[in-house]
């Protein structure tokens, strides 16, 4: 009689949610052929530089094909990744690099690109964001593009994998999250990727279970387990007896049943248990964001990222092209509320044009509203942007990244200047992004210029914390849904009590806190598309005062 496996529960950090079952299939070779230095002669360089220049003209086009692809059929920041592929496969240093390595040290295109790449890639893995080290897997990526164009080889390094299996690996390269959207692989399990990593963002809007943080999720004794993979709280459990397959199908099926039914319900409005209306709208970068949101139900767009507009251009877009950017994203949300981000650049979110941003530490420098007040002309050109956008749309305008109340008067006098040039008699409402401690703080003083205050707790969560939030090493440390955010948001709705209040960070697409976030007085929340049906049936089992069995016993008589 064959010996039956040992049951293994492993631990990891859930990235993207759902339950998956599946047999683990480990792939090792994601990260290309291992190949040594080809050299050649002298006379052969001219040629090399041929080859790499054909090779680099032909992935460009690939990648600004892609971006549009992706754009259209996943999601408009993973489609932002491609276009920055083309940005840098592109750049005249790296292309200068590239040749010096050809006749410097005399090898073939293949050689040069995997030398080059691998320096760019070490110098960003050297770094401690998360930035940087997205940045060291877009140049792994860039570098097995062009080596397997080089090469004549069309075939991905995922294409052997089986269809439904639960995939461990080391990490998923942008490419790769690409190549699985048309897939069906049921979950992935990654040694390394943290929640603000392309991968997650991938697997979020895939709806495709993600855990991270295996220490070896390549062990070959893993290859072929049965894998039952939760990755609402990040355990898996690997050769599963019969009562915990039974348990997981169990729960499977409960999720199964409770999202149908949110689906179904979802062009309903959202109604606490008792009788208070909530809003939810979604947060979008491009029409087809907006598009999917629509569909699912949501009621506006609560949070425009303005950011796509501007970026992968080599100037900022005049009021014209800006209009007519904002018209194409928010068409499908027409005669629904639409609040626009004004431009929030700087760390996380670089510009090309930008590129004096450089600052040593810049989640504290010039980001948001502080890159606008330096450069007037770009508030100037957003703000008569949405002035013409207002006549045909509910418009509202959020100012991100406030810390001081005057980040916000300064904004409402430039909105009151044109107004009044062009004779506009009711300007649209203006809110305050909530995203630092000081602001937070200071609400009752903010309050004085601004209509409504929408807290952005991805931020928020990292000032308060002093934890980078795109920075796995000190992820432990991002705490977005501990009680210190929650008596924060408590206090500045004590503090502003009759003041609207809307969240728009990660947390408010949580079921799990929408209670309590109702009880701080939230009353919209903003969310990306592919979580507003199940956020909605969540409002409508919550309470927006304390449920009434956790009031005194002597009230329930
Ligand atoms: C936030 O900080 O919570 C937010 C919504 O803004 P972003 O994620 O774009 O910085
Ligand atoms: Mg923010």
């Amino acid at each position: 009689m064959s010996k039956k496996a040992l049951t293994l529960i492993i631990h990891g950090t859930p990235i993207s949610p759902g339950l998956a079952q599946g047999i683990i299939h480990v792939h090792r070779s994601l990260l290309g052929p291992i190949d040594v230095p080809v050299a050649i002669e002298q006379e052969n360089v001219k040629e090399e530089f041929t080859r790499l220049d054909t090779a680099t003209a032909r992935i460009s086009e690939e990648l600004s094909a892609l971006a549009t692809r992706v754009e259209k059929e996943i999601d408009s920041r993973l489609a932002q990744v491609f276009g920055t592929h083309q940005l840098m496969l592109n750049d005249s240093s790296l292309r200068e690099e590239l040749r010096n390595e050809i006749v410097g040290n005399l090898v073939n295109a293949s050689s040069a690109v995997k030398a080059v790449f691998l320096r760019w890639e070490n110098r960003f893995l050297l770094m401690e964001s998360q930035i940087a080290r997205d940045k060291s897997d877009d140049m792994r990526d860039i570098s097995r593009r062009l080596r397997h164009a080089l090469a004549g080889i069309t075939t991905h390094p995922l294409e052997e994998i089986p269809d439904g299996c639960v995939l461990a690996t080391s990490r998923l390269l942008p490419s790769d999250t690409v190549f699985l959207a048309g897939r069906s692989v049921s979950a992935v399990l990654l040694e390394y990727g943290s929640t603000g990593s392309h991968a997650a963002l991938f697997a979020r809007e895939m709806g495709l279970p993600c855990i991270s943080g295996f220490s070896d999720p390549l062990t070959t004794e893993l290859q072929g387990a049965l894998a039952l993979v939760d990755a609402d709280t990040g355990i898996v459990t690997i050769h599963p007896r019969e009562k915990q397959i039974a348990i997981f199908k169990k729960k499977f099926v409960e999720k199964e049943h409770d999202y149908k039914l949110a689906r179904s319900r979802a062009r309903g409005p959202a109604v606490t248990k008792d009788g208070v209306t909530i809003s939810v709208l979604a947060n979008v970068g491009c029409s087809d964001d907006t598009k999917k949101a629509m569909l699912n139900g949501a009621e506006g767009v609560g949070l425009y990222r303005l950011e796509q507009a501007y970026l992968g251009r080599v100037e900022p877009p005049d009021t014209d092209e800006l209009v007519s950017e904002m018209r194409q994203t928010l068409d499908p949300a027409k005669g629904s509320p639409v609040y626009v981000r004004l431009l929030d650049v700087g760390s996380d979110k670089p510009l090309p044009f930008a590129g004096f941003l450089a600052e040593s530490n810049p989640s504290l420098g010039r980001r948001g509203i502080r890159f606008l007040r330096e450069y007037p002309e770009l508030l100037k050109t957003q703000l008569r942007a949405v002035l013409e956008l207002a006549s045909e749309f509910d418009a509202r305008i959020l100012v991100p990244m406030v810390t001081l109340p005057d980040d916000v008067s300064v904004v409402r006098e430039q909105l009151a200047q044109l107004c009044t040039r062009l004779r506009i008699t009711s300007p649209p409402k203006l809110g305050a992004m909530i995203e630092t401690p000081a602001a937070a703080l200071a609400a009752q003083e903010i309050v004085k210029h601004a209509d409504f205050l929408s807290f952005g707790t991805n931020d928020l969560t990292q000032f308060v914390f002093a934890a980078d939030r795109e920075n796995a090493a000190v992820e432990r440390y991002y705490r977005d849904a501990s009680e210190v955010i929650f008596r924060l948001l408590q206090l500045t709705h004590d503090d502003v009590p009759d003041v609207p209040l809307s969240l728009c960070g990660e947390l408010a697409g949580r079921p799990e806190h929408i209670s309590s976030l109702l009880q701080c007085g939230i009353r919209t929340f903003s969310i990306a598309a592919p979580l507003i049906p199940i956020v909605k049936e969540t409002i409508r089992n919550s309470w927006c005062s304390a449920p009434p069995d956790t009031l005194p016993l002597r009230q329930r008589y």
